[in-house]
């Protein structure tokens, strides 16, 4: 059989290129030819991975692009705080098209993995006579539910924001609250966000099928919906992290702000199961009033903890309340910055996250077999929550309520001891533990060789060495 060759583009946050390119890494093992394109600001764990012996390509693209009205030092989500800036970015990631093209043009791939918020890419596979898969980088259960709020707009039946509403048409009975989801299922809007949606949805149209970071013992009833229901070809092929076969404390995202001798010395220094790990992803930030309140819980639960503290914050801490470093000396570690997350999760002594549902955070918190608490914050983040607290049974909601782009407040301090509790020394921990340690057997069985997610990529590998490119009157 031929070699395939496969091209990925992630866009430009950490949460979509730590998932990508372990996949590339994961083809690799598979016998595939994997190549990445990537903004410069987003390659040194690429360029890494390499000068450890992977033989992934790397292919880059300058961001923003020339011609872009985006100022220069703009170069991934988190740092689009603004409307204008929100604006600037979004027009400038669809200005890498003829940059992508060309680098296609050059590298004659057999197929695109291509991220979500990149819909122009189904126009460049097409042009290339190549199928695009879609890679969203979340759960089945999210694209499930988010499938059924646009669809159906359940939200419609109730008149407040309290009224819990019923996500129809799903395998469990799920509810959510109005305030729980993305204004833009809401509103007709026509902001730049609701209009990249709007092209996501239409590239659909031109996309040959999607790969999904998940096992399928995991969410098997919303793998099937998904497939079956909804009627969309999907391939779960992870949890990718577990497919790679690098080294663990290979570079994940970002460089540690901590030195990772010195995190795991704190952590063997603790009793096994009696650490929370606390981390907010790479986007989400936490309000100064939201922080305080986060600081004030975590002590009141009188559990050990890390909490990471994203260093945008680091300038002003006056959010910190008088004295509360050194009254939690002894079982607190503050992480400014970024931390080894996955290193982190995977110790004995950690025995929770409190996690706000990114995808990639979730399924680490998984594949260690840790319960959470859930603490969602924007994007799909609450229809994760419902995934893990009301399907798996694995973690304990904190209670956010309010969906806000990107910044969490309102979450009380009492609010927070309380789900900590829980989780680390609650009437349900040890239930609670046992079935996260289940899912985290099932998630290592599923990558290995005759497990699911190692067959589902064999079949996508014989799906793709069979293509053949529609011709005009197969589309038409
Ligand atoms: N991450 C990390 N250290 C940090 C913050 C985040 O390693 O201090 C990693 C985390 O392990 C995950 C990714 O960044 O792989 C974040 O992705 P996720 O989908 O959880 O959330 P997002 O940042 O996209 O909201």
């Amino acid at each position: 059989m031929k070699q395939l060759h496969i091209v990925l583009i992630p866009s430009m946050a950490q949460g979509h290129m730590i998932p990508m390119l372990e996949m590339a890494k994961l083809f690799i093992t598979r016998g595939l030819k994997a190549t990445i394109i990537a903004t410069p600001s987003f390659s040194a764990p690429i360029t890494k991975a390499q000068s450890s012996g992977l033989e992934v390509g790397l292919a880059l693209t300058p961001f923003p692009p020339q011609g872009s009205s985006l100022p220069p030092n703009i170069v991934s989500f988190d740092q689009m705080t603004n409307p204008d800036l929100t604006s600037k970015f979004l027009r400038a990631m669809e200005m890498l098209q003829d940059s992508v093209e060309a680098i296609l043009q050059d590298l004659r791939p057999d197929c695109l993995v291509s991220d979500m918020f990149l819909p122009w890419s189904a126009d460049s596979a097409a042009k290339f006579g190549i199928p695009r898969l879609a890679f969203y980088g979340t759960s089945y259960f999210s694209r499930c539910v988010s499938d059924q709020i646009e669809l159906r707009k359940p939200f419609n039946s109730v008149t407040s924001d309290s009224e819990p509403f019923l996500v129809p048409g799903l395998p469990h009975e799920i509810t959510l609250l109005r305030s729980q989801i993305s204004p833009f299922f809401l509103e007709e809007s026509d902001n730049d966000f609701a209009k990249l949606f709007k092209q996501m949805n239409e590239a659909w149209k031109k996309t040959y099928g999607e790969v999904v970071n998940s096992f399928n013992e995991l969410e098997s009833a919303y793998a099937n919906h998904y497939k079956n229901v909804i009627g969309r070809k999907a391939w779960e092929i992870g949890p990718l992290l577990l497919c790679s076969t690098s080294d663990k404390n290979q570079q994940r995202g970002k460089e540690s702000a901590i030195d990772e001798h010195e995190c795991l010395s704190w952590l063997d220094s603790k009793k096994p199961n009696t650490v929370v790990y606390v981390c907010a992803g790479s986007v989400a930030t936490f309000s100064q009033a939201q922080l305080r309140e986060t600081a004030a819980g975590l002590e009141a639960s009188g559990q050990n903890f890390i909490w990471v503290v994203r260093k945008n914050k680091e300038e002003d801490e006056d959010w910190m309340p008088l004295g509360f470093e050194e009254r939690v000396r002894n079982r607190g570690l503050i992480i400014r910055g970024w931390a080894p997350q996955v290193m982190i999760l995977n110790h004995a002594a950690v025995g929770a996250f409190v996690t706000h549902c990114g995808w990639n955070s979730t399924l680490e918190g998984v594949c260690a077999g840790v319960p959470m608490v859930t603490w969602p914050v924007f994007a799909e983040q609450f229809f994760n929550e419902k995934l893990v607290t009301e399907v798996l049974g694995t973690g304990v909601s904190v209670g956010n309520k309010r969906w806000i782009l990107r910044e969490s407040e309102g979450v009380e301090r009492d609010a927070v001891a309380r789900a900590v509790e829980e989780v680390i020394v609650g009437g349900g921990a040890v239930e609670m533990r046992r079935r996260a340690q289940n899912y985290k057997e099932m998630a290592k069985k599923a990558v290995e060789e005759g497990g699911s997610s190692y067959n589902n990529l064999n079949d996508l590998i014989e799906e793709l060495s069979d293509y053949v490119a529609p011709t005009k009157q197969d589309t038409n």
